[in-house]
């Protein structure tokens, strides 16, 4: 199963985010049909924003929502995660593919593309504004991305590792994430410290092949550093969504009635595919067919003013995209 682990090192001054994500980066890739190269993105999207939720949230209502934007053939990739160990996460083109790079690893950088914006969104469930902070892609290679973020945004200095290893059959062998952040009053000999064992440290899943997480941080990553665990037993963590039957109909809210119709007419009903886990719904004719009961719409153009149980689109007296003055009927 998937499990986050926290401590510290250094008398504290080293704050210590870790997680073997191996089966839920392996329930995405299989859930959106992801090639390796996406599939890579998408891991390691999906283990940032876990790793971010734990540095950058307090309640555990709140969700962080990270997204990659550059200009390679992935066309973007993106993940929200809590406090409470779920996230979801898709990338816009699963399907991408690209040849190794010369060292051999998977070409994520030029799957996501090396211009474009890293962006982190904070958003406080039930109350207050979502908090977004955006910045240029560092090497689109994800970690390096969040690290940079992290420097600049957050001003922590921070050591990112992200990976995902697919074996010999294309299936996720090892997928995980260690975020390692100085905070105020670490001393310089602990960050040359940490810095020396990180860069002599291998490849993430490469390292995870051969030893559990914990006994990483606590040997190699941390060595010499006095590497305290705060979560014991490890916290779980689940790819999970929040879509449902209802949303998924509300989905169709957004078509009008005569194509709704065309829908039932030429499928027998609509399929509906949550974009963010890529669960697929069938929607049967007669819910189709309610929609239309819960819905005020211009009686000239056809333009959706009002639907029950939603928040109001258009108000009372403003004027309709067809110039027809709005009248809602109470
Ligand atoms: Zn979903
Ligand atoms: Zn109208």
């Amino acid at each position: 199963m998937a499990f986050l682990l926290r401590g510290m090192a250094a008398d504290g001054s080293i704050r210590v985010v870790a997680a073997d994500t191996t089966d839920l980066v392996g329930e995405a890739v299989a859930r959106h049909g992801a090639a390796r190269t996406a599939g890579a993105a998408l891991g390691r999207t999906l283990t940032g924003a876990l790793l971010l939720s734990h540095v950058l949230l307090k309640n555990p209502q709140d969700r962080v929502t990270l997204r990659l934007r550059g200009d390679g053939p992935l066309g973007g990739v993106i993940a929200d995660a809590g406090l409470d160990g779920t996230v979801r996460g898709y990338a816009h083109n699963p399907e991408v593919e690209l040849p190794p790079r010369s060292d051999g690893k998977l070409d994520v950088g030029g799957a996501v593309g090396h211009t474009g914006d890293i962006e982190v969104i904070r958003s406080h469930a039930p109350y207050g504004d979502p908090y977004a902070s955006n910045l240029e892609l560092a090497t689109g290679e994800v970690a390096e991305d969040i690290a940079t973020f992290l420097a600049v945004s957050e001003q922590v200095a921070s050591a990112v590792l992200l990976g995902v290893y697919f074996g010999p059959g294309g299936e996720v062998e090892r997928a995980g994430g260690v975020l390692l952040q100085a905070l105020p009053g670490a001393d310089d000999a602990a960050l040359d410290l940490l810095e020396a064992n990180v860069k002599a440290f291998e490849p993430l899943t490469t390292a995870m092949r051969r030893a559990p997480l914990v006994d990483l941080l606590r040997d190699e990553l941390c060595w010499g550093m006095g590497f305290e665990l705060f979560t014991d037993p490890a916290l779980p963590l689940a790819f999970a969504c929040r879509c449902n039957d209802t949303k998924a109909l509300d989905a169709l809210a957004y078509f009008t009635p005569e194509e709704r119709e065309r829908m039932i007419r030429e499928d027998g009903g609509a399929e509906v595919v949550c974009h963010w886990c890529g669960e697929r719904r069938w929607i049967e004719p007669e819910r189709i067919r309610s929609l239309a009961a819960e819905e005020i719409r211009c009686p000239d153009c056809g333009t959706l003013w009002y639907r029950d149980a939603q928040t109001t689109m258009v108000r009372e007296d403003e004027l309709c995209a067809c110039g027809r003055p709005v009248e809602l009927p109470y």
